[in-house]
């Protein structure tokens, strides 16, 4: 097991990033931010902001952008379930026909992703999911989710593996687990369980949002620039864009992509460009939410290969 993994902050390389932003290496698109369950780590029921889907209209805005040439990965999910989106294959299935994108991916709880859906998801494309499991037995997932589909939840994630497997699909599966409190022995547990059903797990401790709504679990100041800001650009379900997916409640937000081209909000935007510059110098003034973020301590506690 690679344990306390840290993030290496390379600053010559992110300057020269910085320098050639050009794309970014992934864009996130929230499709929905309804959620099915009600789990501790993300305090969903008291999430503030408007619920919705993102629309048709504004999805193909977004894929079809002609400033986009490639993009290495888009991903279809940020706060919510994305499989909650009724029309999620099909916007897979859109987005890969554009052929702009490396790998679409999302992180999913799996409770709806039973054999049918299993299968138009593959069909459509995906290309990597991340199933959330944080919980190690049936007494756990209640208490950290407050909704009984542990049985329909392992079901699922084993359906899945299995269709991918044997219908030879180009889809990477990673276990995710987020914990609350981490042992040797759970994580043992948890790769003995899951190592023959997913390609990747990766275990990690639970984070705190942007605003420190889940209590104050950062843990100091932040020594280095943030990555997300040079390598991702979030789209909420609304069209409205922020810089991370810390920022549940999209207090971060910069503008709405239905007044910029990709290419012009992630070069060109004056305050996108300036939150840049200040992380660069370490100078975090009027950007307390970033200070106190504790995004450069979320690290991988176990992964799995290594
Ligand atoms: S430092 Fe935190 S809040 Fe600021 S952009 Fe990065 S992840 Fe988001």
């Amino acid at each position: 097991m690679n344990v306390n993994q840290k993030y290496v902050w390379n600053h010559e390389k992110q300057i020269e990033r910085f320098n050639h932003l050009g794309m970014p290496e992934q864009l996130t698109v929230e499709l929905s931010n309804h959620c099915n369950l009600d789990c501790l780590k993300c305090n969903y029921s008291d999430l503030k902001r408007r619920k919705g889907l993102m629309s048709r209209e504004l999805f193909l805005k977004i894929i079809n952008d002609n400033t986009i040439d490639k993009i290495d990965r888009l991903g279809l999910s940020n706060m919510g379930e994305p499989l909650m989106h009724p029309e999620v294959c099909e916007y897979i299935n859109l987005a890969n026909k554009t052929g702009k994108f490396g790998r679409i991916h999302f992180a999913t709880n799996a409770v709806l992703l039973d054999e049918g859906m299993s299968n138009r998801l593959l069909d459509a494309g995906l290309g990597a999911v991340k199933l959330s499991l944080d919980f190690v037995d049936r007494k756990n997932y209640l208490k950290l989710n407050k909704r009984d589909h542990f049985d329909a939840v392992e079901k699922n994630i084993k359906t899945f593996c299995k269709i991918k497997k044997h219908g030879n699909y180009d889809c990477n599966t990673m276990l995710k687990v987020t914990l609350y409190e981490y042992t040797d022995e759970i994580a043992e547990g948890l790769i003995q369980r899951w190592k023959e059903h997913v390609d990747f797990i990766r275990i990690s401790k639970v984070h705190s949002w942007v605003g420190g709504d889940i209590g104050n679990l950062s843990s100091g100041i932040r020594s280095i620039p943030c990555q997300y800001l040079f390598c991702t650009l979030h789209i909420l379900w609304d069209g409205r864009v922020t810089l991370c997916c810390y920022d549940k409640e999209g207090y971060l937000s910069v503008g709405t992509i239905r007044d910029y081209s990709i290419y012009d909000i992630w070069n060109n935007h004056s305050k996108l460009n300036a939150i840049r510059q200040k992380h660069l110098k370490l100078d975090f003034s009027n950007l307390k939410m970033c200070e106190f973020c504790d995004s450069e301590r979320y690290v991988d506690i176990v992964r799995y290969p290594e």
